[in-house]
């Protein structure tokens, strides 16, 4: 942060007289104005020591000195010997419904400057502590009161995935290439967080440690977008294996109902292999044929 000292010039301005406890926020009500102007209105028309406050932030962002802190200032009655004066150049009365971000972090950078400097806690808007509508019905004054500088958001965020590794063990690099560091290793089923911005070519970024690293694309299985509140499901194998325990016979049919063909027999003792996903209600879907077939569930013992 740097404040701009024009080397204004006083007229009998005493020193020493000013203990700051708080600052007090104003608008100076008008557009475009130098802190010379200001200076010179105080000063010249109002015959006042020079500017009353003690800092003037114009709407670019630059900081400029006015009345030296040391020195009481002339911007609310009630409250100069214990004060700060900072103005902001705007109108937020009548003009201004928004006040531009680069005034807003040029305050909010002096204001952490002062409170390390003053141990200062307080801020108050002129009308707060003294008869006034300054700084005006637009002026943020609760952002100004609690704010922090403002970034741009991520606007990545949006666009985050989740996957799930597919192979036994994954080396995730610290880079797009097998050519990057090993920087550890995940094992198959890991849910991993993808940041497709920094993805490249063949190469997932993850979230990983403190620096993040990258997997390749072959070995994840993408789950969907965030906010989806969908948790990603290790899909276990459909394909398992039982023996047929029957007195007799056990039908194989075409579908799973008993009102589906006999296609074929099966007898005690002999294995089947199912597919979970193709079996329905109480038949499992075996594999039998060329087609497969359907087999009561209360005649399989599961491996
Ligand atoms: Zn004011």
């Amino acid at each position: 942060m740097k404040i701009i000292d024009v080397g204004l010039r006083f007229n009998g301005l005493r020193q020493n007289n000013n203990s700051p406890k708080s600052i007090v926020v104003h608008h100076i009500e008008a557009n475009n104005w130098t802190v010379e102007r200001l200076n010179s209105l105080h000063k010249d028309e109002f015959g006042w020591a020079g500017i009353g406050y003690h800092f003037y932030i114009r709407k670019d962002g630059a900081i400029y000195r006015g009345r030296p802190e040391t020195s009481q200032g002339a911007h609310v009655a009630e409250y100069n010997t214990n004060s700060l004066g900072v103005a902001f150049e705007g109108d937020y009365h009548k003009v201004d419904k928004e006040m531009p971000q680069a005034q807003f972090n040029a305050w909010v950078e002096l204001k952490s400057y002062l409170f390390n400097k003053y141990g200062i806690i307080n801020i108050y808007g002129h009308k707060e502590v003294g008869s006034s509508n300054c700084p005006g019905q637009y002026f943020p004054l609760d952002k100004i009161k609690d704010g922090v500088i403002e970034t741009i958001e991520e606007s990545s965020i949006d666009n985050i995935l989740y996957g799930i590794t597919t192979a036994n063990v994954l080396n995730v690099r610290d880079g797009a290439s097998t050519s990057n560091s090993i920087l550890g290793t995940l094992p198959k089923g890991t849910k991993v967080k993808i940041s497709p911005q920094y993805s490249k070519g063949d190469w997932y970024s993850i979230y990983y440690g403190n620096n993040g690293g990258f997997i390749h694309k072959d070995y994840v299985n993408i789950n969907g977008q965030e906010g989806g509140l969908q948790e990603p499901i290790i899909e276990e194998n459909p394909i398992i294996y039982g023996t047929v325990k029957v007195n007799s016979v056990l039908n194989v049919r075409d579908g799973a109902s008993t009102n589906s063909s006999i296609i074929g027999r099966l007898s005690n003792g002999e294995k089947v292999k199912i597919d979970k996903r193709y079996s329905q209600g109480d038949f499992y879907s075996i594999y039998y044929g060329n087609s497969g077939g359907f087999i009561h569930k209360d005649y399989v013992i599961l491996d």
